[in-house]
């Protein structure tokens, strides 16, 4: 589904990617791992548009989207949940709800979606009314990752959906992300500090570090590997 071929992105002369390859399938979970600084953000910000890369190329269904505009590349079929969650504070969850789903013209699935969102999420139904801003640190990030879901992506990008979440909180939003994976074939890029969780929902994983992938194979091999489990377990 999307294949970043020998991918390069800076900020001004700061070079964060350097020649990133990856694959991701239909209908898989695939986690980036690594550490603070390694280039996870920036490889979500370049597939969706945010920062365009200085060379290489992004397939997406066969289709080279690097460089495109970010609302061409959500009209595709991918959507971001970024970093920090950020939702619209002052609106409704149902507003915010409403704004993931500004490209969309089919009311009735629309309607159905939002139903399948609360059942994912009780607690934002229970609270549809309420501003975005007013939620718990975690209610935000149910509300972040439901309104990416409005949109109906083909490939939903996560980034770090754990940060600064409860450890039970963590475990719930993780079961939810199989979810969606397992009941809808939503493909998911997951990246994670959190490499314990991500490792064991996710099918594959790659491993950034310094802006390169130093390593990728399978969740199961990952755990039992030597170097991740000193550096990313704490094993
Ligand atoms: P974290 O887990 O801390 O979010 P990350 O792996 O997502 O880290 P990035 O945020 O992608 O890492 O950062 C990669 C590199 O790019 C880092 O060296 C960072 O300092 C640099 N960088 C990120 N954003 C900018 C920016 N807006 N301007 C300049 N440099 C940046």
């Amino acid at each position: 589904m999307l294949k970043l071929s020998d991918v390069q992105t800076f900020y001004g002369n700061l070079q964060a990617l350097k020649g990133i390859s990856l694959e991701i399938g239909e209908a898989e979970i695939i986690t980036l791992i690594g550490a603070n600084g390694a280039g996870k953000s920036t490889t979500l910000m370049t597939i969706c548009g945010v920062l365009p890369p200085r060379s290489g190329e992004i397939l997406f269904n066969g289709e080279n989207i690097a460089g495109s505009d970010p609302d061409k590349i959500v009209g595709l079929g991918i959507s971001q949940v970024p970093e920090g969650r950020r939702i619209f504070p002052y609106l409704t969850v149902n507003e915010n709800l409403d704004m993931g789903a500004l490209l969309r013209r089919d009311k009735e699935g629309m309607r159905s979606d939002k139903e399948y969102i609360f059942t994912l999420f009780p607690i934002l139904g229970q609270r549809k009314n309420q501003a975005g801003g007013t939620l718990s640190g975690g209610e935000q990030q149910m509300l972040a990752i439901s309104r990416a879901l409005m949109a109906r992506p083909k490939l939903l990008l996560l980034d770090e959906p754990s940060l600064g979440l409860a450890p039970l909180l963590v475990h719930q939003i993780f079961e939810i992300i199989k979810k969606i994976n397992t009941e809808n074939k939503t493909t998911i890029f997951l990246v994670e500090q959190n490499a314990n969780m991500a490792l064991r929902i996710a099918h594959r994983g790659y491993v950034m570090e310094n802006g390169r992938i130093s390593l990728s194979d399978t969740c199961a091999n990952l755990i039992q590997n030597e170097a991740v489990r000193k550096a990313y377990l704490g094993i």
